[in-house]
Formats: C-alpha cells, structure tokens, sequence
C-alpha cells in the first residue's frame, strides 16, 4: 500500500479496493458502504467528503478525521488544431515540483463527430530507459505514480471528454511517460479500477499496456491472466539498430523478447500489438520491412507504424512518406497487417515528456545508474 500523504491519515486513492473494504471494515462500516466510498473516489471524482452526500453527516466528518483524497492537479493544458489535447498534472508531493502528462486523443467520423476518444496515461514520473527518440528518457526516473494517481489522469480527462464531446472516453492506452511494467503493481491496479463497474466501468478489452519490452513482466501479465491488451515497443528491427535507440535491449535481446512473446501467446491466446516509430534512413528501408515481418510472425499481432513526433535535440527524425509508402508494401507483400498512425498534435508539445522537459524538468536516474 502507497501513501502519499503528508498527515498520518489514510489517504483513500492510495488503497485497492480490497485495502479500502478493510479500511472501511476497522471503521465498523458494511460492505455497501466501501462499494459508496469506492464510486465517489472513481466514478464521481469526490475530492472531499462533504460531496459524498450519501453517507451520513456523522460518517463523513468522522472519515474527514481519519482520511484524506489526493488528487492529482491541472497545471497546464494544450490544445492542438486537430482536437488532441495534452494536459500537464501537478502531483502532490510537498517538497518536489514533481509534474506529469497525459493526452485525450479524439478520432472523428466524417461528420465532425467523436468516433473514439483515447487517453494516453503516464505511470512514472520520467523514466529509467533513456531510449534515445524519447524526450521522457531525457528526464530520467524519478518516481512511480501510485495506481490512484493513474486513474486521476483518466477521471479528469474523462470529465473534460464529457464537456467537449458529450461522451465518455473509449479507449485508454499506458504510453505516456514511464515505462508501465516498471511500475507493475500500480498499473494492473489502476487497469482494475478504471474496469470496475463502480470505478470508470471501462472494458479491459479497450485498454492497452505497452512496454519498451521487460520479458519478466510480459510472462507475469501471461501468468496472472490480466484482462488488457500488451503492446510492446518495439522500434528497430533488429539487435544491431534496437541496441543504437534503445538501451534496454542490451539486456533483453530480441531473442529473449522473441521467448516472452512466445510465451504470452501460448498462455492467454491473445494477439499482441507491436509500436514501431518510423525513423527517416534509420528503420524505413525494405530489409528493415521484412526483419520486421518476421518479428510479426512470432505470434498472432499487428503492426502501428508511427509517424514520429521530431523533438528537440533527437537526431533521428520523421521519416519520409515515400518511404513510409515503400515499407508498407513491403509489409503488405509479407502478409502482416500493418496500420500507419499519424502524429497527432504536432503544433503542440504532444509527444511524450516534451512538455513537462519544456517546464524545466531536472535530472534523475538512468538505467546506468538504477
Ligand atoms: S520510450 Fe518509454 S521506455 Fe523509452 S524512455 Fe520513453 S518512456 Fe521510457
């Protein structure tokens, strides 16, 4: 259990539902009355016991003296032309300026209206792995985000969802800063309670963790039958190229990844997703193209080609759409199902960790040093 709070009260978005039932059970409260407290904290958003306005007077001054509710704060909102949105979150560390992001992506059908809304969740702030296309990376690792502070980014914008497009999010992928499978136990959590009927009632099936690739945690995800749907960073296709952009793969090869993907599938029957950053002369050629065909045909998968966001002081770049167009048929032409996703935000700071390093970030640990 992870308390963030400075006083010695509970606070309650730090407990799992089952820590907050044993909460509630010290205070001599039945079962229906977690199951309330639960719905205030995740489905309504209460940050103050004065709105829980189904539970007695008696009941909420005395929670008032024993509990408290964190919750992360606004501190800064971007808007692009296409709709995206990009939100910097304030947490509620005392002593450090500590800020994360999180991005509300809306789809249109041709008629203007919201098809599907998909948040973008960070889980750590910064992160460990330094990939070297990643503005996140640069920062370094500082901490974890407890699971309530994940389900705050996505409560907000899910507020805000409703107030612009008059509907509730659709999606959720774990792909803001942090790598999730660093913060395990946090994430499984949050995925749980943004599924709950009482919390924000979203399908597992419409939430999506990735990771830069953490074997280990890939089988555990295998092993504890978790609901969600794995995407796996992957980048470069093969050891020499993902060696250059991404320091994890020194550890853990391809072939090792090649083992854990194997292994996933074999357990859970599922497809994976594969997130592959299309970087101008770096990734994009034909050979390129069929390595990565391979890759795809470990396990049932497919293939989001991305169009990547330039960030400041990254050599690698965007690459070219006559490029992008080649690689696609070359993909086409060995079968994997591939779909190209295009940045979204590009006149904001929308790729992940730019706006919180444009906010003055200072530096943490790297993998060199964890
Ligand atoms: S891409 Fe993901 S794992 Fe790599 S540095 Fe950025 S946040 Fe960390």
């Amino acid at each position: 259990m992870s308390s963030i709070s400075p006083s010695s009260k509970t606070d309650l978005k730090s407990l799992t539902k089952t820590e907050l039932f044993e909460f509630c059970t010290e205070l001599g409260l039945p079962r229906f009355r977690t199951d309330q407290i639960f719905q205030w904290l995740y489905q309504k958003g209460a940050s103050t016991f004065d709105e829980m306005t189904n539970l007695s007077k008696d009941l909420r001054s005395k929670l008032s003296e024993v509990a408290t509710i964190n919750r992360i704060e606004l501190s800064q909102q971007q808007r692009s032309k296409d709709g995206t949105i990009k939100f910097l979150f304030k947490l509620t560390d005392e002593d450090k300026d500590f800020k994360v992001e999180a991005v509300l992506i809306p789809d249109f059908y041709d008629d203007g209206v919201a098809n599907r809304l998909t948040v973008c969740v960070s889980s750590q702030v910064g992160c460990v792995f330094g990939c070297a296309f990643c503005a996140t990376g640069k920062m370094g690792f500082f901490r974890n985000l407890s699971h309530g502070e994940i389900v705050d980014q996505v409560q907000y914008i899910n507020e805000i969802s409703l107030q612009e497009y008059d509907k509730k999010i659709t999606n959720i992928v774990y792909m803001g800063m942090g790598e999730p499978l660093h913060n395990y136990t946090a994430v499984v959590q949050s995925a749980a309670i943004i599924s709950d009927p009482l919390g924000i009632d979203l399908s597992p099936k419409r939430i999506t963790v990735s990771t830069v690739g953490l074997t280990k945690q890939i089988k555990k995800i295998a092993d504890d039958a978790e609901p969600f749907n794995l995407a796996i960073s992957l980048h470069a296709p093969d050891d020499l190229k993902r060696d250059k952009i991404m320091p994890i793969n020194s550890s853990m090869n391809l072939e090792n990844l090649e083992e854990a993907v194997r292994y996933y599938h074999r357990k859970t029957e599922r497809p994976l997703t594969y997130e592959y950053l299309l970087f101008d002369n770096f990734n994009d050629s034909k050979e390129d193209a069929r390595n990565l065909a391979k890759i795809a045909k470990w396990a049932p998968s497919k293939i989001n080609i991305i169009m990547y966001n330039n960030v400041a002081g990254v050599e690698l770049q965007r690459a070219r759409e006559d490029r992008l167009n080649t690689f696609m048929k070359e993909l086409k032409r060995n079968d994997v199902r591939a779909t190209v996703r295009r940045s979204r935000g590009d006149d904001i700071d929308a790729g992940c960790g730019q706006l919180a390093i444009r906010e003055g970030a200072p530096k943490g640990k790297t993998i060199a040093t964890v």
